[in-house]
């Protein structure tokens, strides 16, 4: 039976990929310094820990495990990374993590290890066109990203890389593009815009407004969580170290975001912009790459999803 560690088990990515792990058989030890919000986890093993204390990481790797998927970061949406208030803990908490969980996989033998990056590491200047015609992986460098959170993540994949090179690590890393679902953080500041948009959505009544960061005219793409946990394991069943794109290609404003949500609810709501944090004008993934690489991509559609994410946030809505 083959044994992994999912970091961040207590998350929303990191929640998805033990069940996935599980179903296909694994024996699978979550470690996160909180318990799963919206789900009992199937784990053989979940230690509350934090991952930022090298004697967690060490307690947590067994010698010779096959996999590690690498989910725990300090993180959130823009409400959570942009503002600048969080900075300081965002790059030394998600360094740490980082750091402790690379070197105890390399002196422990661990068979691989994956790597969430993120859409964040690209350069601001090359998103201010909302009609971003996508964001190729060889797009990264001259470096700029807009937040320290794409920073850390720039920092980590290199990290990886060097131990891979180094150390014969064997690693994979994947830059996710804003991903979404159920059984993630729909409210409290840290949840993304397509919760967000759901969240409002269903807490207002009919005609009523819901607000918008903006003139809601940036624009993003959003990929539905299946997916997303189909191409990690497809990276990781190859051997492709990447980093390579995970993201849907089919973007969309924040306003038509919010307008599908209320569509999908079958409600009339009007929009009320205001000021907030935004993130870059204009990003979208490019998957020409991944296709080349792995022989797929994402290929939902983005209604599908937020129809499902809708359901289930309508219901934690009305639980609370
Ligand atoms: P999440 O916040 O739901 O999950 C991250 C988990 O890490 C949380 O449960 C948190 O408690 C845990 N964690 C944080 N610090 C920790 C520590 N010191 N020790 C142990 N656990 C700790 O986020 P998510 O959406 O599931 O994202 C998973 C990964 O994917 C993150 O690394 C994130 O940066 C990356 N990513 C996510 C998206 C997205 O759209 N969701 C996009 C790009 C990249």
């Amino acid at each position: 039976m083959k044994k992994a560690l999912v970091c961040g088990a207590g998350g929303f990515i990191g929640g998805h990929m033990v069940k996935q792990l599980k179903d296909e058989g694994y024996w699978v030890r979550g470690v996160d310094i909180k318990e799963h919000e919206f789900s009992v986890l199937p784990t053989d093993d979940f230690v509350v820990g934090n991952l930022c204390d090298p004697r967690v990481v060490e307690a947590v790797v067994d010698e010779g495990m096959d996999e590690i998927y690498q989910f725990a970061a300090d993180m959130g949406g823009a409400g959570y990374i942009f503002t600048g208030e969080h900075d300081a803990d965002v790059m030394h908490n998600s360094a740490l993590c980082n750091l402790n969980t690379v070197h105890e996989a390399t002196r422990k033998n661990v068979g691989k290890i994956f790597y969430s990056s993120s859409a964040c590491i690209y350069p601001e200047t090359i998103q201010t066109d909302p009609d971003n015609p996508g964001l190729k992986e060889s797009f990264a460098y001259p470096a700029e990203p807009d937040s320290e959170y794409g920073w850390e993540k720039l920092f980590s994949e290199r990290l990886y890389l060097s131990f891979q090179r180094n150390y014969g690590l064997e690693v994979h890393i994947a830059r996710f593009h804003n991903i979404f679902g159920s059984e993630g953080t729909w409210c409290g500041g840290k949840e993304k815009a397509p919760a967000a948009m759901c969240r409002k959505v269903a807490e207002a009544a009919e005609g009523a407004e819901i607000e918008i960061w903006g003139d809601g005219e940036q624009t993003r793409s959003f990929l539905f969580i299946d997916e997303c946990i189909e191409g990690v394991r497809r990276l990781m069943k190859s051997d492709f170290s990447g980093p390579v794109n995970i993201g849907s290609d089919e973007m969309i404003s924040i306003n038509n975001l919010a307008m599908m949500a209320a569509d999908i609810a079958g409600k009339d709501i009007r929009l009320k912009h205001i000021e907030g944090p935004l993130g870059v004008r204009g990003r979208n993934s490019e998957n020409t790459f991944i296709k080349e690489k792995l022989h797929w991509a994402p290929q939902g559609t983005l209604r599908a999803g937020m129809e499902k994410t809708y359901a289930w946030i309508a219901g934690q809505v009305e639980r609370k």
